[in-house]
């Protein structure tokens, strides 16, 4: 079935509003590391990961033989035996935790699940359904995760059980603050637009979604001097930015100093496989009792025994420090290209979790199709989809950065100076 048969046929059976990207649509049939080859046999550098997923690379010798294995034995039982996999996947994270004292872990199947999660064990263990999200976020698409989005594309209901008050987002495509002035309107909030009890304050130590957009130096801290005076949680949804994903740390918001009491994953802990974890303060993760709660699906056997092969993966091969390596050298050659050329608005981001900013979407589709048609596939994100959001598998060679931002480059001078 060639690709335009099967747009048809998605279109005849999908809901309307599912997003595809391109206008002639990609089907992807296979993966080898950082480099994926379409049902028409075309080769493409993989730069961007699935959403930021792949960060192994795709079918890694190491992993696929263990999921393999696994498959051969059980995919499934329940969480109502034990799973060995699971116990020690936990454990590693743990010893991995940014978060100081006795750590817990509960595993889900998704980004989406481990926010609902986490807000659940923030809002019962505080006794308050009051939330503070920050504006330009996204944290999924259930009902409490949507919730506490702040991106008006992917809010389609405005109900609830939470009741979230969205902070200012301290990035200029926001409003003027600075990290100062946009931590006091955290406080502002607390003091003028809540009962004063609130349970929690959720961020991604850069927005994913919101193409790429991380806060300057200082402002979670100073945010979380404010949520410490009246024991307000932080939780770091770090769907994106874990596993080294950001170069000059394991967790994305290491790099603000700040230490969170409930941490959310998904993405990357599974290199693929679905899968999502909340990992924070035992008292916090314990507050459920006596009540019950279970994902059926939340750490099953072959999904557990793929992210703790991808976690060793990780760590036994440095990932990290070539995220931040070739990052940081992919970063200074998209400055070099954002000097050249004036559409280039933005560079933003670190290690590789990189977002360049065109501010117009049209632009951003005519660069991707170009680029797609010379063999490098990126993704766009923020607000307005003006951004290009740069995020290859963290195994990417230097070698292949230098391929893609020069077709990058390529494609935005192609675009030409009226290309807006
Ligand atoms: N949090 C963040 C930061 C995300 O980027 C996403 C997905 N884009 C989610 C949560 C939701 O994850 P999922 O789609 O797996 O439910």
């Amino acid at each position: 079935m060639n690709p335009d048969e099967l747009l048809r046929r998605h279109r005849a059976v999908m809901p309307g509003w599912i997003a595809l990207y391109y206008e002639r649509p990609i089907e992807l049939v296979r993966g080898e590391g950082f480099k994926v080859w379409d049902s028409e046999g075309n080769e493409y550098l993989d730069f961007f990961g699935g959403i930021v997923t792949t960060i192994s690379g795709h079918a890694v010798p190491e992993i696929v033989e263990v999921v393999r294995s696994q498959a051969e034995r059980i995919f499934h039982s329940s969480t109502l035996y034990l799973i060995r996999n699971q116990i020690l996947l936990a454990e590693k994270l743990v010893e991995l935790s940014p978060i100081s004292g006795e750590n817990k872990v509960f595993f889900v199947g998704s980004g989406s699940e481990a926010n609902e999660a986490a807000l659940l064990f923030a809002t019962t263990y505080r006794n308050s359904g009051e939330v503070i999200a920050l504006r330009g976020s996204y944290h999924g698409g259930s009902y409490g995760a949507m919730s506490v989005t702040g991106q008006a594309p992917w809010r389609a209901t405005s109900r609830s059980a939470l009741d979230v008050s969205y902070a200012i987002n301290p990035h200029p495509a926001y409003g003027p603050l600075g990290p100062e002035e946009a931590a006091g309107d955290v406080r502002n909030l607390i003091e003028t637009a809540t009962t004063g009890h609130v349970a929690a304050f959720i961020a991604e130590p850069i927005q994913g979604v919101g193409g790429f957009i991380e806060p300057p130096p200082g402002y979670f801290r100073r945010v979380k001097e404010i949520l410490d005076e009246t024991g307000i949680l932080f939780i770091s949804d770090e769907v994106q930015t874990a596993f080294g994903r950001t170069g000059d740390h394991f967790w994305g918001i290491e790099a603000h100093g700040v230490e969170p009491d409930l941490i959310t994953m998904a993405k990357g802990i599974g290199n693929g496989l679905a899968m999502g974890a909340v990992m924070g303060r035992a008292e916090i993760m314990d507050s459920l009792s006596p009540k019950l709660h279970i994902s059926t699906f939340g750490g099953n056997h072959l999904a557990t025994a793929g992210a703790f092969a991808n976690l060793n993966f990780i760590l036994e091969n440095g990932l990290q420090h070539n995220a931040r390596e070739v990052g940081g050298y992919l970063k200074r050659r998209l400055e070099g290209i954002a000097n050249e050329h004036e559409i280039v608005a933005e560079v933003r981001g670190r290690g590789l979790m990189l977002g360049v900013e065109l501010g117009d979407a049209v632009a951003v589709n005519r660069v991707l199709e170009l680029c797609r048609e010379r063999g490098v596939l990126f993704g766009k994100g923020g607000l307005r989809g003006s951004a290009i959001r740069i995020s290859p598998p963290l195994t990417v060679t230097r070698e292949a950065a230098e391929e893609a931002a020069g077709v990058l480059e390529s494609a935005i001078a192609g675009i030409g100076e009226g290309g807006r």
